[in-house]
Parts: structure tokens; sequence; C-alpha cells
């Protein structure tokens, strides 16, 4: 159940190998900018640009598999002071090149018209990458000059990012007090807080869900600072850039259109009388007139029982040959090879991953298996992620590089494939319900959760732009956009979760929320037509993952399955998976 690392750089963090490829790769990064530097001013050739994208994808495919090594190694013994200083060392090495390819953006620019078109498509050009060094470009010329660009970088570090960073510190000092099952008092960090307010005991996740609220409201007014900082920022950069939305950077950064975002939001809507009719017999069932806040997530009946490692493995494999052989091959050597790192033991990172070598063609799986349900649908999930690689193996890198929003099909389709069959394999009725259930808190949490987190931050941004929110104004957008996306089915809403989201400061991303939706119903998409089409479609879903990085999401598609995902047809299709478990549930639920 523990992995080899050896077979990637022996001797784990002291190895002499990994060592001496950080120098190579810091002096190549270095040889990278300074030929690029040589070259500003002068008229780029196509023989440049075909030398530079070379470089930067041989960079590239090292650095992934120096971050992927290090990611590993400290995952893995989080106490390991050698690994962290190494991981360290990858993170400046990786912030180098991203320096050095705002210069290679630049040379992109230079290039003429005919020159850059030339090239693209010529033998030296950059083949199966054209899509991705096109796109560089494009972005590159919808924005400021390069200067102006490199000071609002500059300037971003404390000022942009440091709002998001300050964040960190809030959390940081935020203190929960709260009573344990044993009704004792205790004080708890905001991540000590999770097992509690998703606790079966309804007592103990009430009591917990007030004392989160009431701590969140003590720090919602440096939240609220931090977070019209971070909009207010934004805003300000679109502007000079001569942009109108705030959605036009994460839709772009998702290779999506405003149209296909609407549809998907629209057959989401349209499921909302299915999934409240699930809410409200879940309700039933624990005995509530209405679900609060804290219930959705909440427990219904007895844990099931543990499944041992052996046996997940083998009804992996299993589950996946019946759609893919390939899919299934590769989970099979995963095991046999010692990807895996599955063992529960202590100074472990808590999480799952899956982090893949590009060099040397292997992944590598994370996380600590202790036989529960989720376990098993975690590790489908990572290996899911392991066959997306597997498929893009032999790509040149850039055109590896897949968004946010297609990066979760492939493991979410593995988890659809599992967790299908396990609710079909399952028995006794107490287990089939928790495990739909298991799989409608999933449906809630995309259709509803996110959905309101989107709701109130394309809200919020429209208001920011006439000036500051107060933290007041801030929850009662938070709480009228949950109203709306749980179509008033709670009890008891969250007006302070705008605070305690995370991903409302992250400042790399921005929008993190729809991607997760659209992930979520485009594998269940793929997976309608898997199921209709059975052994058949196996290929085509291998091919359509390869593209991946290499087009927009509609291009995607249309190719490959030949809808138009700016057409709700499709859209609604997807939501019909999770929401055919809600009548199995319906009928299930005594
Ligand atoms: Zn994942």
């Amino acid at each position: 159940m523990s992995w080899s690392l050896d077979k990637i750089y022996p001797g784990g963090s002291g190895s002499e190998a990994f060592a001496a490829e950080l120098d190579g790769l810091g002096r190549d990064i270095e040889a990278f900018a300074r030929s690029l530097r040589d070259a500003e001013g002068a008229a780029e050739t196509a023989d440049g640009l075909g030398r530079w994208t070379q470089a930067a994808q041989s960079i590239l495919a090292r650095l992934r598999e120096a971050e992927s090594f290090t990611a590993c190694l400290t995952a893995a013994d989080v106490r390991d002071r050698r690994a962290a200083a190494l991981d360290d060392r990858v993170k400046n090495l990786a912030a180098a090149f991203q320096a050095a390819l705002t210069l290679y953006d630049r040379a992109l620019g230079d290039a003429g018209e005919k020159t850059f078109d030339g090239w693209l498509s010529s033998e030296g050009g950059p083949g199966a990458a054209a899509f991705y060094v096109a796109e560089r470009r494009e972005r590159a010329q919808e924005k400021l000059p390069p200067e102006q660009e490199a000071l609002a970088g500059d300037l971003a570090v404390n000022g942009y990012h440091g709002w998001g960073e300050l964040y960190n510190t809030i959390v940081g000092r935020t203190r929960f007090l709260a009573a344990d099952e044993t009704g004792e008092m205790k004080t708890w960090s905001a991540g000590q807080m999770q097992n509690l307010l998703h606790h079966g005991d309804r007592g103990v996740r009430k009591a917990a869900f007030d004392s989160w609220e009431a701590e969140w409201g003590r720090q919602a007014d440096l939240c609220a600072d931090a977070l019209n900082r971070i909009a207010g920022f934004r805003l300000k950069l679109y502007g000079r850039r001569g942009w109108t939305s705030a959605l036009k950077e994460p839709l772009d950064m998702n290779r999506m259109r405003r149209e296909t975002l609407e549809a998907m939001w629209a057959a989401v809507d349209e499921s909302r009388p299915a999934l409240v009719r699930y809410l409200n017999r879940k309700a039933e069932l624990l005995g509530l007139e209405r679900l609060d806040w804290h219930d959705v997530d909440a427990p219904i009946g007895k844990a099931a029982r543990t499944v041992p490692y052996e046996e997940a493995a083998a009804f992996i494999v299993d589950r996946f040959r019946q759609f893919s052989p390939d899919m299934a091959d590769l989970a099979e050597r995963a095991f046999r090879e010692r990807w895996i790192e599955a063992e529960n033991r202590g100074g472990k990172r808590p999480g799952g991953f899956c982090t893949s070598f590009p060099i040397a063609g292997e992944t590598r799986i994370f996380m600590t298996y202790s036989g529960t349900a989720s376990n098993v649908s975690t590790l489908a999930h990572e290996l899911g992620h392991a066959y997306h690689q597997h498929v893009m193996n032999d790509l040149p890198a850039f055109a590896q590089e897949y968004a946010m929003n297609v990066a979760e099909t492939a493991s979410t389709f593995a988890e659809w494939i599992v967790s299908d069959s396990a609710v079909r394999a399952a028995t006794d009725p107490a287990e089939k319900l928790a495990l739909l259930d298991d799989q409608l808190q999933r449906a809630v949490a995309f259709f509803m959760n996110i959905r309101a987190r989107f709701l109130f931050e394309t809200r919020f941004y429209e208001r920011r732009r006439d000036g500051l929110l107060s933290a007041d104004e801030l929850c009662a957008l938070m709480e009228e956009a949950q109203r709306e996306a749980y179509a008033g089915a709670l009890g008891v809403w969250h007006p302070h979760f705008w605070a305690s989201k995370l991903h409302f400061y992250l400042t790399d991303v921005p929008f993190y929320n729809f991607p997760y939706t659209f992930g979520y119903l485009f594998s269940s998409g793929l997976y309608a037509r898997a199921m209709a089409e059975g052994a058949a479609f196996a290929g085509r879903y291998a091919e359509l993952l390869r593209d991946t990085g290499s087009m927009t999401v509609e291009d995607l598609a249309w190719k490959h399955l030949g809808v138009r995902l700016d057409d709700i047809a499709f859209w609604r299709e997807a939501a019909a998976v999770p929401l055919k478990d809600i009548d199995t549930f319906l009928s299930l639920a005594p």
C-alpha cells in the first residue's frame, strides 16, 4: 500500500540525481531567459520562435517532473525538512520560468502576423502545441503593453496577492468554541471544525454551526476589506485593459464562451425542483421539518461496511474493464508497479491527489485508505486522473496544459463508473440509501452550493463597481444567492459563507466556482454517452481526453460528441444522470 518513488529519482529527499537535475534546470531557465532578452527588439524569425518554443516545452516538462517529485515527498512525510527545502527550490525555479515566459510572450507578439502564422503551420512549427502557442499570443495582445503589465504584476505582489494572503492570516486567527460529542466545550481551529460541522449527531452539528457563523461574524470586517480590495484591483486592471466583463478572464482561462456557461446554468436551474424533493425527503428521514444549512451533508443511517484495499482495487479494475480495457490495464499497472501511496499511517498529509511525471511517463497517487465508500471513490477518482495523463503522455508539453474545467473530467467520469456500480451492487437497502445520499450530496454541492457562490460573486462584482460593500451588505447578498440557488428549501442559511470560504480569496484563479459544476456535468454527460454506447465509446473517450489541452471546450464537444455546448440539450442530458438517482432515492426512502 505504499508507493515507490525510487524509479523516478533514487534516494528520496537526499537524492543526488534530483539535486543535480535542479541545478541543471536552473541553468537552462536562465539560458532560456537570456536568449530571449538578447533577441529583444530584433525582428523575430520563425527559426527563433521554433527554438524558444522547444526550449520552453522541455523546461516545462522537467519542471512538472520536479514539482511532482517534491509534492510526493512532502505529502508522504510532512516532517521531511529536506523535502520542504527542495519544494521551495522548485517553486522558485517555477517563478523564474514564469518570468521568462512573459519574454517569450513578447517574442510571440513581436513576430509579425505573417511570420507567426507561417511558422504555426510549418514543418518546424509547434505541431500539436499550435493551439496553446496561438492562445498565449492572443492573450498577451489583449493585455496592456508588456512594461505596464510587468509593473502591475510587481505591484500585485504586495497589493492584490497581499490581500489574498491576509485572508490566510485571518483564518489562522479564528478560534471556534464548540462542544464535542461528549458535551465538553473546547476551542477548535477552522480545519478541526469540519468534522463537527458534518457530525452525525445533530446537536453537535448545530452547535458547531452556530459557533462557525458567530466567529466568522467577528472576522467579517477584515474579510470584507480583503474581498473588496481583491475585487477592486481586478476591476481596475480589467478596465485598463479595456475589458468590460469580470467574467472575461475566468471564461478565457477555462477556454469557454459565455453562452456555454449560460446554457449550463439554465439546465442546473431547471433541476432545482427535483433536488428540492430530495432535500425534503432527507429532512423527513432525519425527523426534521426542513433541513438547515448544516444538515445538507449530514449522514443518514449508519456507516456502511469497510472495504479491504485489495477488494477495492479488484472492484475498480473490474468496473473500468466493462467500459474500457485500456483504462483497466492502466489501473492494474498502477497497482502492480506501486504508483499508489494508500497506507493509513501517521505523518502523511491529509487529502488525496494524482500527480504526473511526464518524462518518466508515469503517475503517482496519494491518499490515505481506511476502507470507507468515499475512499473507494477517491481511489477511482485519482486513477481517472492517471488515465487522463496516460493518454496525453506522448503529446508536446504545451498540448498537455488543460484548463480547470476539464481537469476533473476523467476523474469524475471514473468516479461515476465505480460509484454507480457500487449503488447497483448494494443489496442492503439502508446501505444503498446511504450510497445514494452520498451521490446526491455531490449533486446538491454542484447544482446549489456552487450556483450560490457564482450568483453571489457575479452580483458582488456588479455592485463593487460603484464602491465598497460592507460586511452586512455582503451577508445580505450571500443569503439572497443561497435562497435562490436552493429554491428556499432550507430553514437556516449561512450568510457569512463569503467570509468562511477560501475560494473567494484565491488571487490566482478568479471565479473559482463554475469550473467545478462544468467539470461535474461535462463528465456526467460523457457517462450518459458511455452508458448508451457501451464499449464502443472507449476509443472516442480517449481521443477526447487527448484533445483537452488543444482546443476550446466548445470545439472539444463538437469534435468528439457532435454536440453544441451553448445548447441546453447536452446539459439536460448530463443533469439527468444525477437526477435519476433522486427517483431511486425517493422510491427507497421509507
Ligand atoms: Zn481531482
